[in-house]
């Protein structure tokens, strides 16, 4: 049964990275301390972690190997790791563990390979263990790939029954006509659609547009889903204790 406080956080490459594309250990652990928080009010938080490749470059370099898709490989397999064990030392400063859980698109659809993947979750959340979850950058290639992570958190937020699915970008929200962040989107009002540019900024594979796409497909299942800032500090409390901040998308029940 899941409980009604579990949440999906996601993070960025561009929230995890300096403008000199090194890892900010600061963000690292403002992000660990407000899941720290979380836990200890009753939250059963899911870190969905980019910065893989990010931190993968930060470490041998942009790698001189001409193809693209194992030069991703590379740079994941080793970013991996770093991104990990940055987390692993903030987590155990705490005395809570957290755990590794990369997943492939195969993963989310029907079958055995979900079942699997739920199991995961649910082991590890009733030991009271974070888990971080980022894509298989080094075995999922093209036409297999997410979208990028925030779809992968969406589909997260889903399996585990979250309340709140919260996707952290170096962008303050969903920009409206005016240029004013909008705070909060109704079900089914596509109006701010279309002023949301295509463009992408920085280093992470996603865009507005496929977050904000997301975001209404995950608040039509019910979970509220909030679009903000993860270079401001203490985001993920502010948003939780219903600051006029991001862009929440609003489930039918909150519409009411
Ligand atoms: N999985 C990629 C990484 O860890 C990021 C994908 C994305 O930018 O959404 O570097």
């Amino acid at each position: 049964m899941a409980s009604n406080k579990r949440i999906v956080v996601k993070v960025g490459t561009n929230v995890l990275t300096r403008e000199d594309r090194t890892l900010d250990k600061l963000i690292f652990r403002q992000v660990v301390v407000q899941l720290v928080k979380l836990i200890r009010a009753g939250y059963s938080p899911v870190l969905v972690s980019s910065g893989a490749v990010g931190a993968g470059r930060s470490i041998i370099g942009d790698s001189e190997i001409a193809d693209e898709a194992i030069r991703r490989q590379v740079l994941s397999a080793v970013g991996q790791t770093s991104l990990m064990k940055s987390y692993f030392e903030l987590f155990i400063e705490y005395d809570i563990v957290c755990a590794q859980v990369l997943a492939t698109k195969e993963d989310f659809s029907e079958g055995e390979h979900y079942q699997n993947m739920v199991n995961c979750f649910e082991g590890l959340l009733g030991q009271g263990i974070v888990p971080i979850v980022n894509e298989n950058d080094v075995v999922s290639l093209t036409e297999l790939m997410f979208t990028d992570n925030d779809e992968l958190a969406g589909l997260t937020a889903t399996m585990i029954g979250a309340e709140r699915l919260i996707l952290l970008s170096n962008v303050d929200g969903v920009y409206g006509p005016g240029g004013d962040v909008v705070h909060h989107v109704p079900q089914n009002d596509h109006s701010v659609r279309a002023h949301i540019s295509t463009e992408k900024s920085g280093m992470g594979r996603g865009g507005m547009l496929s977050k904000f796409e997301i975001a209404t497909a995950t608040a039509a299942q019910g979970i509220e889903t909030i679009i903000a800032n993860g270079k401001h500090d203490n985001i993920i409390l502010d948003i939780l204790s219903g600051k006029a901040i991001g862009t929440r998308f609003l489930t039918e029940e909150l519409a009411k």
